[in-house]
């Protein structure tokens, strides 16, 4: 057998080890995979005595590199600062990871990713959970962090909740963004043209979701105290961290406060065309950054590299993203 194919084998096996029953001896024995080899997308750990995972929901990127970053007179710092590090800059990676806790009887994502549709590169979350034992039902609490659609629409399918026994929690002003009568997007770099659909899409999610939706205040805990919910506006009017506390072990989830793992730490001014406020977004970056800085807190992040657990260090007047390395036990 070709070491590289063992290893890489045995690396899948491990990763989901318990959850998917593969052995050892059927993952080294086995000729060859059923269906297509696909790298592994779901990482456990353990924040206290809260089991979680960190399961990814795509693999994709922008095209548009750097023209989706802002100010447009600092595209040529971004470039050297990318280039400095071996960046490529033919795309932005998109990573969507979604964190996933269990604690009891309760079960609870952040965020849902894009949802399944006709794209096989997108919306794994249901397949990812399925690989860790969790039904759709099984579920019983949702955060919103924004309403974006690798955010929200994992949260419907086909027309109904996809996940029907979950509270989703999400902060008044996000409700109110976009239900209000003129969202305002007069301060974002966003394409406008893509405007009036993204509006009528996400009206359309909350409708569907009604009932299952709880709208609470800025430091709101839930789910007996575990889980914060703090705003963190800018990227949206409603944008939320959260964080996650058992014992004494903490994990920030920084949600859209960074789109890329060197960029809005090497200048926290730095800001993509997706934020609705991008003057705001930087103030409540600069805040997260300098607090989880201060105070070492691990972090996890949505779209940094899978599977998006670090620390944000002070480097300097700027910071950077330092990646938490991987471990089996
Ligand atoms: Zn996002």
């Amino acid at each position: 057998m070709d070491p590289t194919d063992l290893s890489r084998r045995g690396f899948v096996g491990t990763a989901l080890a318990g959850i998917a029953a593969l052995t050892a001896k059927s993952s080294a024995q086995d000729a060859a995979p059923a269906k297509p080899f696909r790298d592994p997308f779901v990482y456990r750990f353990k924040i206290g005595e809260v089991e979680a995972f960190s399961i990814s929901d795509c693999d994709l990127g922008f095209r548009e590199g750097l023209d989706l970053m802002w100010p447009v007179e600092d595209r040529p710092k971004m470039k050297a600062e990318m280039e400095r590090h071996g960046e490529r800059l033919d795309t932005l990676p998109l990573y969507v990871n979604v964190l996933v806790i269990r604690s009891g009887k309760d079960v609870a994502l952040f965020d849902a990713g894009f949802g399944k549709g006709n794209n096989p590169k997108m919306g794994w979350l249901q397949d990812g959970l399925a690989a860790v034992g969790i039904s759709p039902d099984q579920v019983t609490a949702g955060f919103l962090s924004h309403a974006h659609s690798d955010h929200l629409n994992g949260f419907v399918q086909e027309g109904k909740p996809a996940f029907p026994n979950a509270k989703i929690y999400l902060l008044e002003a996000e409700l109110a963004f976009w239900r209000g009568e003129n969202p305002d997007f007069s301060k974002s770099k966003r394409n406008k043209e893509q405007l009036p659909g993204m509006i009528k899409q996400v009206r359309s999610h909350f409708d569907t979701l009604q009932a299952n939706l709880v709208p609470v205040k800025d430091g709101a805990e839930v789910l007996g105290g575990i889980v914060r919910i703090e705003a963190a506006p800018g990227h949206t009017d409603g944008h939320a961290c959260f964080r996650v506390r058992s014992g004494n072990d903490e994990l920030l989830h920084l949600m859209d406060l960074a789109h890329h793992h060197l960029l809005m730490f090497a200048d926290p001014n730095w800001t993509i065309a997706f934020d609705h406020d991008p003057v705001t977004a930087v103030v409540t970056r600069r805040k997260f950054w300098k607090d989880a800085g201060d105070k070492r807190t691990r972090c996890y992040a949505f779209h940094l590299p899978w599977p998006g657990l670090g620390h944000v260090l002070p480097d300097g007047d700027a910071y950077r993203w330092w990646a938490e390395r991987w471990a089996w036990s």
